[in-house]
């Protein structure tokens, strides 16, 4: 499989080469440059399979010739090994045709687990293969982090920098971070927001010469290898509820758009799919996007659901690239009236293309609440605020348009003890492998909005230049 740069300017790449890459050279994401479809015949084949065969056959395709089919298996199931349950992605029904999706079984309950483990082990073997040493440099409104760190801590050939934007992640999530104690992993609080932690490391990547020195590479959603992983639970979750409830809608809580761009690939290879439906929380950018056609990022709210609290949609782009017929210089243009005007505009066909398969709902904080409240009451099921708003959107949706509704259950309860029990009186129980890290001591650095002293930071403390296993 080969990959091209949605602004059309950088190399055609491989799977290993985007993967280690993160965003590519001039600028835009990396996208596969054609679709692997899944026919009829291989979601009949699937039925019934485990969680770790059909992951084998969804990205295979994806990772094409660069490992071998058996290599790839191991690895897949040597990632989803840390997972309590080895469904991985089980699915809970919760009234008439509407179900979640735990996505919270991994090592950090938080669905950004289910790619970084696999991420982790891939780029492991991509390193040694190639005998290099890589800087992963991500940002993180609070999950990315910790997933992240917790895939990559004590691995030899990698280093790892994740920004928090300082105050603004929940004290559940800087304590995962800051737990790490292996020397290969530093944390730093930025004084700002996520969106200025992201455009720190934009900037990083954009600074050529730093890139290769440090030889930087990101494990943000904008890297392929997270989407291509989140593409899996999609295609489960339709096999598990089973071909009678099919065509499905997804509801999936959004922030960078990475999680339900996972679903349109999915969509994309050929699993039938109603609708993907955008839940959003107060930081509506993309609600407002598909209601007026106009792109326009406005200030950072704070809400309960941190991780959603974005207003650059990273992995919009990708989608702008499908809908643009596949235009690299349309995309470059409205990246560059994004830059330069603050705001975009999409054009007519662009707009009811998106608007053809996706809708978005968004749900502010009293509804996200309440709904937290209302699932308690009705069955003693607990749902963390990311999944309340996915919820609320699906119950909308459903209200609107019928049909089956699957929710991305995207974090466990525990992750927010404290707006739950806000929300409905309940404390949520925590999960043994979060417990022992909320006591351990935590260790980070805090540093102001600063590109330069950021750089120099890397610089410092980074062990690129060194040999592996030095
Ligand atoms: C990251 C995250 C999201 C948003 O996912 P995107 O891929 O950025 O849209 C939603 N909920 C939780 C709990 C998350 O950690």
């Amino acid at each position: 499989m080969r990959y091209v740069s949605t602004r059309g300017r950088a190399d055609e790449l491989g799977f290993e080469e985007v993967m280690l890459a993160g965003l590519a050279r001039d600028g835009g994401l990396y996208v596969p440059k054609t679709w692997p479809v899944l026919a009829d015949k291989d979601l009949e084949a699937l039925a019934g399979a485990a969680y770790t065969e059909v992951a084998l056959a969804v990205l295979a395709p994806f990772v094409g010739s660069d490992i071998p089919e058996s290599e790839l298996a191991e690895l897949i199931k040597d990632a989803y090994a840390t997972f309590d349950t080895p469904e991985v992605a089980p699915l809970h029904e919760i009234g008439p045709d509407m179900w979640v999706l735990e996505l919270f079984h991994g090592p950090t309950l938080a669905f950004k687990d289910i790619a970084m483990q696999l991420l982790a082990r891939l780029m492991d073997r991509a390193l040694a293969k190639r005998n290099r040493r890589l800087t992963i440099i991500g940002a993180t409104s609070g999950d990315t982090g910790g997933a992240a760190i917790e895939a990559f801590r004590g691995r030899e050939a990698v280093d790892i920098f994740i920004l928090h934007p300082k105050g603004r992640v929940s004290d559940v999530q800087r304590r995962q971070m800051t737990s790490a104690d292996e020397p290969n992993v530093f944390n730093i609080a930025i004084e700002g927001t996520f969106d200025d932690c992201q455009a720190l490391v934009k900037s990083l990547f954009n600074d050529l010469a730093l890139r290769d020195r440090l030889s930087l590479a990101g494990v943000n959603s904008i890297n392929w290898a997270r989407i291509m992983a989140q593409t899996v639970y999609y295609v489960t979750s339709a096999l598990a509820l089973g071909r009678d409830h099919w065509p499905a809608s997804f509801a999936v809580p959004t922030g960078n758009f990475g999680d339900i761009f996972a679903g349109y690939v999915a969509a994309k290879m050929g699993l039938p799919v109603s609708r993907l439906v955008i839940a959003t929380n107060e930081n509506d950018i993309l609600a407002r996007t598909l209601k007026t056609g106009r792109y326009e990022p406005q200030g950072v709210r704070a809400t309960s659901s941190p991780s959603m609290d974005i207003q650059v949609s990273s992995n919009f782009e990708r989608l702008l690239f499908e809908v643009s017929g596949r235009d690299g210089r349309r995309v470059q243009a409205m990246m560059e009236d994004l830059g330069r005007d603050g705001t975009f505009e999409l054009a007519p066909s662009e707009l009811e293309q998106i608007r053809r398969q996706f809708r978005a709902h968004r749900i502010d904080e009293a509804e996200t609440a309440a709904t937290i409240a209302i699932l308690h009451e009705a069955s003693g099921y607990l749902i963390d605020p990311h999944t309340a708003v996915g919820v609320a959107a699906a119950l909308r949706e459903q209200g609107e348009e019928g049909g089956p509704v699957v929710v991305l259950s995207t974090a466990h309860p525990a992750k927010f003890p404290d707006a739950v029990q806000r929300a409905c009186g309940a404390v949520p129980p925590v999960p043994d492998r979060l417990a022992a890290r909320l006591s351990a001591s935590e260790r980070y650095d805090v540093m102001a909005n600063d590109v330069g002293a950021l750089a120099r930071y890397l610089e410092d403390h980074a062990r690129v230049g060194a040999e592996p296993g030095a």
